[in-house]
């Protein structure tokens, strides 16, 4: 089966990072044949006409707890101590392998939709090897690409990574899985044991990368990096997610290594990890990939993840600028370089570089097109990137590739099984809503307010003449 997109503008994300005017892109079988100008296709081609439109490579997300998408938006209002309470000390033991199930299920429909192709499902629901399976099933039930990053917030690391059952899953499901990666997902207190040891132990002994959560306020700091650093488990396929308050030392260390930094701007933002450290971390020359996190408070929307990383980073800039009594002349980060994060950026952090996140022949044909011809803001297209980072949205997700299947199509899912994943995730809501009580319910999604402070204004007018329309001093 082929495909050929027509008379699109083509972001290639190759390495000379090459954008095609009015081009095509051919696809046949799974993978990219050909990106020109006024290309052959074979007869039985299914041509999509691309006119007015982007075509860029499946944008990839390396950091997401897709479980977590059956509470949708419930955490809105959270900081990350609020988090930390909800889903690692109270309610999070109370998901059941099928809610498991319900969350990855919605978010990976919810990922092809919005044109992530290859997410990392950051999995640290997983209590027993039957809720890892039920997230894989879910997994497995959408046509995207997913890596799974198995983690188990309920056991220290060094129990559940040396446990029968995780050899047991690991054989069953990945060894000879259908899943486009794998990698463990723990994090590292600082501990000076150094318990975790065991943990980066056998993933090295199984040869696949950990991810962690790194220099998040108050929850992980340098000791971590540097315990890591001095027992050598600081390797080129190392995921830093977050890496938002550490030291320059620390940051050193990972670009030393090889590792790269997962950057969920949304979440630093709000949750209180430490300020979106893209400032930092292009210092440093460190590799960045993007992340949306959780969907308990955000949406898996990587169109947001750019926009709001490119405005958190010049954001920095001119408040470090102005400190100083001096302005921002030229910005450093640029939408090109976001849109090379989403994309290529993502395929480099999992080891996938030379499959996906770009648009070059050879390459698994995991094609977006960004065309929507209803909307006012898709015209007129004139920087193709800053078009992508701070105009498209994902209602402009017109059709989306993986490996050469189409699962969206004229901006609707192909076979995803939106009724089913609806009816679990409803299932899942019940159980949790009538387990907790309707009052637990109520104050978890509604954290107290604190008190407002309002300052006293000296100019505060107390008399108004209605007839001389003028306040009285
Ligand atoms: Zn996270």
């Amino acid at each position: 089966m082929s495909v050929i997109f027509r008379n699109g503008l083509v972001l290639t994300m190759d390495d000379a990072h090459t954008v095609l005017p009015g081009a095509d892109v051919l696809v046949v079988g799974d993978r990219i044949a050909e990106v020109g100008v006024g290309l052959t296709a074979p007869d039985d081609a299914e041509e999509i006409d691309a006119t007015g439109g982007i075509l860029m490579p499946g944008m990839i997300d390396t950091h997401r707890h897709m479980w977590q998408t059956a509470m949708r938006g419930y955490g809105a209002d959270w900081t990350l101590s609020q988090y930390f309470v909800w889903y690692y000390l109270e309610s999070g033991k109370l998901f059941r392998p099928e809610d498991v199930y319900a969350g990855n299920l919605l978010s990976a429909i919810e990922a092809i939709d919005a044109g992530v192709t290859t997410t990392v499902d950051w999995s640290h629901g997983l209590q027993t090897p039957q809720h890892a399976d039920a997230a894989v099933d879910a997994l497995e039930a959408v046509p995207g690409r997913f890596v799974l990053a198995y983690g188990n917030i309920q056991q220290g690391p060094w129990e559940w990574t040396t446990s029968d059952g995780f050899r047991d899953f690991h054989r069953r499901r990945i060894a000879n899985g259908k899943l486009a990666g794998f990698q463990l997902a723990f994090d590292v207190t600082g501990d000076p044991a150094f318990p975790e040891k065991a943990a980066f132990e056998v993933a090295r002994e199984l040869g696949v990368p950990v991810t962690t959560h790194a220099g998040v306020w108050g929850a992980t700091n340098d000791d971590g990096i540097r315990l890591m650093y001095e027992n050598g488990f600081m390797t080129p396929g190392t995921v830093y997610v977050h890496a938002a308050t550490l030291s320059s030392d620390s940051y050193h260390r990972i670009a030393a290594t090889g590792g790269s930094v997962s950057v969920s701007t949304e979440s630093e933002q709000s949750a209180g990890q430490g300020y979106p450290p893209t400032w930092q971390l292009r210092k440093h020359g460190i590799p960045v990939s993007l992340s949306m996190d959780t969907s308990v408070w955000w949406s898996g929307d990587l169109f947001s993840a750019m926009r709001t990383t490119l405005s958190a980073d010049r954001s920095r800039e001119h408040l470090e600028a102005h400190g100083k009594q001096e302005t921002v002349t030229n910005h450093h980060l640029r939408a090109e370089h976001v849109v090379d994060w989403a994309t290529r950026g993502g395929a480099k952090a999992l080891g996938m570089d030379s499959e996906v996140g770009a648009l070059t022949p050879g390459r698994l044909a995991d094609v977006v097109l960004l065309r929507n011809d209803d909307s006012p803001v898709m015209f007129p297209i004139l920087n193709a990137y800053g078009h992508v980072a701070f105009q498209a949205q994902r209602g402009d997700v017109h059709t989306v590739l993986v490996g050469g299947r189409v699962v969206k199509r004229d901006g609707k899912l192909v076979d995803a099984d939106l009724a089913t994943a609806r009816a679990k995730v409803a299932a899942t809501v019940d159980h949790l809503r009538e387990t907790l009580g309707e009052e637990a319910w109520k104050r978890g999604m509604n954290p107290e307010v604190p008190p407002a402070e309002l300052f006293d204004n000296p100019y505060q007018y107390t008399d108004y003449d209605a007839g001389s329309a003028q306040w009285k001093h």
